[in-house]
Order: C-alpha cells, then sequence, then structure tokens
C-alpha cells in the first residue's frame, strides 16, 4: 500500500520541500504498507520556521493565557474525539499494540486539558517586602521561539507532554518529530490549528535529524531546547547550547532496574516485571532492563518469569490477542540482535528468547523474540548499555543492600522498581536508589502528565524537570516586581 503525501507547516502554510525530495513512513510490521510520505525539509527551511516563529511569538506572548489554555482544551477534544482512529495510525506507524497506542492516545489528551486549565493557573508569587508601602511580585514571561525534538517511542505523548506546556507560556515552537513517527506527529499539529492556533506559532518540520535538526540546536535565533533520544545527540544540544548559555531541558536513555526482595508478593512482581520489559516492545527509556532479585527467591521467579514470557503473544499490534509488536526499525532490530550476541559472548546464560522471529505472521516485519539473560554479571555491556529492545538481565543479589547497590552502579538513574510487603524497606529503597522515578510494587514503566518527570545522572541534564506544573517553570522566565506607593 502506498501513503499519500503529507505537508510540513511553517506560518501556518503547507509546505514541501523545494526539490520535491520526501521520505516514506513505514509500517514496522509490515514493510510493503507505507503509511504516508513526508517532504524531505532541508536547513534553509529550518531557518525560516525559527525566523517565523520569532515574528509570530511577540502576538501570541501578549494573548491573554486563558485564551491560550482554551486553545489547548480545544486540542484536546479533537484529539479525544478521534482517539480511535488515531491509536490505530500510531500502531500502524510506530508499531505498538492497539492497546498500548489507546493509553498513549488518552494521555496525550490528558496533557492538553492539564495545560489547557493551566491557563487559569499561570501563577508568580506575592510576598511582603522589608520596606514600607512596598509591594513584591513575580511575573512569569515566555522565553520566546523553543525548538522540540522528539522520538519515536512515545509519538504523540512526548511531544504533547513538549508543546503544550510550552505553548500555555506564550512561546513559539519549532518542532522536528522523529523520521520514523511523522503522521501522528502531524495530527498534533493540525489538532492545534484546528483549535485556532495563530499561524507561525507552532511550525512543523520533517527531515534528518543531521540538518533539519542541527539546526534546531545551533541556530542563535532559539532561545530554548526541548529533546528526548539518543546520549549522542544529547550531548551535541549540550555543547552547542552551552556556547551560547541558552536552556536546554535533555531526556535521555534509562537502564532501570526492578529489585524483587523475599517478601515480594512474586506473582505480582512477575507481572510487572513482564510489564515493564516487554510491553512497548522494550523500547521505552523507563523500561525495566534489569532485574535483581535475592538469591533465596531467584529459582522461583525465574520459573515463573519464564512460563509466563512464554506466553506473550508477539505479532501485528492492530491483532487481537497479540501483546508484543515489532521494534520500530531494522536498523534498531540489528542492534539489539547484536546486544543479544554481545550477552552470550560475555557469558551470561540465555534462559529465553534471542532470535528474530521469522515466521509466517511475522516475515513481513521487525520481530524480536521476548529474551531473557541470567547470571548477568554488572559489569557486562548488557546489565550497563541502554539495549532499548525487548531484553531483561536478571541479576542475583545475596542481600537487600547489595540489591540497592546493584540497582545504583550504573550511569543512568531514570526509573526504579522494588517489589516488597515491607513498608521500612519500600521507604529505604526510596531513599537510598538513585533515580528521578521511584515506583514500588509497580512496574518501571508507566508516567502520569501531572507530576514531574526527568532523571538522576546520564539520564536527564537540565534543571528543571518535564509535565506537570514543573513545566512551566522551564518554559518561562520570572520577572521580579518591587512596586512602591
Ligand atoms: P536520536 O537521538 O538519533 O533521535 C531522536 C530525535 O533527534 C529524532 O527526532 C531525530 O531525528 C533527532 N536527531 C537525530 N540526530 C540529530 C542531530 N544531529 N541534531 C538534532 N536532532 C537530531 O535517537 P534514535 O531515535 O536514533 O534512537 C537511538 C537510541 O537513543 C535508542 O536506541 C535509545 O537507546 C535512545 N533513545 C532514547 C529515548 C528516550 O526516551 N530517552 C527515545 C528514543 C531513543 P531523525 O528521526 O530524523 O533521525
Amino acid at each position: 500500500m502506498s501513503g499519500s503525501l503529507y505537508p510540513c507547516i511553517i506560518g501556518g502554510e503547507k509546505i514541501v520541500s523545494a526539490d520535491g525530495k520526501v521520505f516514506k513512513d513505514i509500517n514496522p510490521a509490515d514493510t510493503g504498507d507505507i503509511v504516508a510520505e513526508f517532504p524531505l525539509l532541508s536547513r534553509q527551511d529550518a531557518v525560516r520556521a525559527i525566523d517565523v516563529a520569532r515574528e509570530a511569538q511577540a502576538k501570541w506572548a501578549v494573548t491573554p493565557v486563558p485564551e491560550r489554555g482554551r486553545i489547548l482544551v480545544k486540542a484536546a477534544q479533537i484529539l479525544e474525539g478521534e482517539a480511535d482512529e488515531l491509536a490505530r495510525l500510531l500502531t500502524r506507524e510506530e508499531g505498538k499494540t492497539l492497546a498500548e497506542s489507546r493509553a498513549e492516545v488518552a494521555r496525550a489528551v490528558s496533557i492538553f486539558r492539564f495545560y489547557g486549565v493551566m491557563g487559569y493557573r499561570l501563577r508568580g508569587e506575592f510576598t511582603p517586602s522589608a520596606e514600607p508601602n512596598t509591594h513584591i511580585f513575580t511575573l512569569r514571561e515566555p522565553l520566546g521561539v523553543v525548538s522540540i525534538i522528539t522520538p519515536w517511542n512515545f509519538p504523540i505523548a512526548i511531544p504533547s507532554w513538549k508543546i503544550a506546556p510550552a505553548l500555555i507560556c506564550g512561546n513559539a515552537v519549532v518542532f522536528k518529530p522523529a523520521s520514523y513517527t511523522p503522521l501522528i506527529a502531524y495530527r498534533i499539529v493540525d489538532a492545534l490549528q484546528r483549535s485556532g492556533l495563530p499561524p507561525g506559532i507552532l511550525n512543523f518540520i520533517t527531515g534528518p535529524g543531521s540538518t533539519v535538526g542541527s539546526e534546531l540546536i545551533s541556530s542563535p535565533k532559539i532561545d530554548a531546547i526541548s529533546f528526548t533520544g539518543s546520549l549522542e545527540v544529547g550531548e551535541e544540544i549540550k555543547r552547542a547550547a552551552g556556547a551560547r548559555n541558552i536552556r536546554i531541558q535533555l531526556e535521555l536513555g534509562g537502564k532501570n532496574p526492578a529489585v524483587v526482595l523475599d517478601d515480594a508478593d512474586i506473582d505480582r512482581a512477575v507481572e510487572m516485571v513482564v510489564r515493564g520489559a516487554f510491553g512497548l516492545t522494550g523500547q521505552a527509556c523507563t523500561a525495566t532492563s534489569r532485574a535483581i532479585v535475592l538469591d533465596s527467591i531467584a529459582g522461583e521467579f525465574e520459573k515463573k518469569l519464564v512460563e509466563r514470557v512464554k506466553r506473550i503473544k508477539v505479532g501485528n499490534g492492530l491483532v487481537e490477542g497479540v501483546e508484543m509488536g515489532p521494534v520500530v526499525g531494522e536498523k534498531e532490530m540489528n542492534k539489539i540482535l547484536d546486544y543479544i550476541q554481545v550477552g552470550v559472548n560475555e557469558g551470561a546464560k540465555l534462559l529465553l528468547g534471542g532470535k528474530r522471529l521469522t515466521g509466517p505472521e511475522h516475515s513481513k516485519g521487525y520481530f524480536v523474540e521476548p529474551t531473557i539473560f541470567t547470571d548477568v554479571n554488572p559489569d557486562m555491556r548488557i546489565a550497563q548499555e541502554e539495549i532499548f529492545g525487548p531484553v531483561l538481565a536478571i541479576m542475583r543479589a545475596h542481600s537487600f543492600d547489595e540489591a540497592i547497590e546493584l540497582a545504583n552502579k550504573i550511569e543512568y538513574g531514570l526509573s526504579a522498581s522494588i517489589f516488597t510487603r515491607s513498608l521500612p524497606r519500600a521507604f529505604e529503597f526510596i531513599n537510598r536508589v538513585q533515580a528521578g522515578v521511584v515506583k514500588i510494587n509497580k512496574p518501571t514503566t508507566g508516567l502520569e502528565p501531572h507530576v514531574p518527570f526527568g532523571g538522576y545522572k546520564k539520564s536527564s541534564f537540565g534543571m528543571m524537570r518535564e509535565q506537570g506544573e514543573t513545566a512551566l517553570d522551564f518554559y518561562t522566565k520570572i520577572k521580579t516586581v518591587y512596586l512602591g506607593y
């Protein structure tokens, strides 16, 4: 099936590339299914988008905040009304199961609603002064033009949780989605346009990260950058932004542990580890990629885990009953298979999986078996590096202290979970684990939109968290006013 050509949007106008070049948006479960085509824009197009955004922003900055909020709430209503179609599209474009896509679309709706309501709550402080006849208050002002660069793994939720707070704060945005998932991204922009967002406030450009994306991080006309993706591009952004002293927010990888103690409900722990490790095909920055299990229960845990994972039905996410979809592309699939070979070569024991699936249901897509390694040593590469696929490394610990030590013995610190019935041990874990998100008896994945999100160590960079009211701090600057009367 061949897909229609969709445009980019600059200054409210639909545009294609000057030389007519396009790229294909392909269904990873069935590579013969071309979901859409999008323009392969050039660096000059990105320059123009930034200029247009800068010009439009001044008017948006003085638009009453509740009016900005009304537009976001309207966009939430549009997305909600089209949720079923959007979920199907998301599954076709990225591969996750329909249930996972439905949950992600619902999350995008909540995000727009939440920040829409912030239209009435974009508050400063009013404080007493040490001087007589003086009041002190603070105002929030927009930053200006923000570059938003997003990955493919949560292609509607991540753009939404960056774009919605940027807009409510009065910024203009130039948005570049991942090249694997441009269509669901286009639909966010389309919903905002239909909700009455003025031209030039949200500009949508597609094309290679190395040209279009690179302009969005190096342009001197950008006031801030919000990025989610790889450590490598994150480092490039740090260098580019550091030289100009602009605000950046980087959400990078994770290598998240689930610690299972000897007093845990083992059946529940198995179910939650399966959800965290193999849900979303393991392609989440919060995925469970390490299970750290106390020796005394490790045998039982592994046996139950293997039984459960053997029952996971892998296939096209649009098919009823499928629990795990394909990985997003060939390059990503090969990277995962290479890591599995690394694990074998390092001497870890392959308990389950490890291969590409190629039967009749799988031959047209990028399917990898859910894979479990045990006897993993904490210094092995499969215990330290982000694989970003359905691969779980099990490590054994002799004590609770050693389990925490193993959980922290890593350069990342995004999310971490523990399975225990002991409240004191749960709190000790909360206090000692080095992670930005901590879950007790819950999977490392799964975030709610109204609370802060971000990691410790290499997982995040930038002082301000994403999501929740905290995101407003990133997208505004504070002005303190001393009013004498
Ligand atoms: P990238 O960092 O390459 O891509 C993320 C976004 O950045 C995409 O929109 C991409 O565009 C863009 N981009 C790529 N190169 C540049 C550049 N030089 N300047 C500006 N923007 C750029 O990540 P990948 O998608 O290739 O994934 C690689 C690895 O990153 C994964 O295997 C995983 O380990 C990690 N990752 C982490 C995520 C997280 O949630 N923290 C999410 C996704 C990936 P384009 O798509 O056009 O290349």
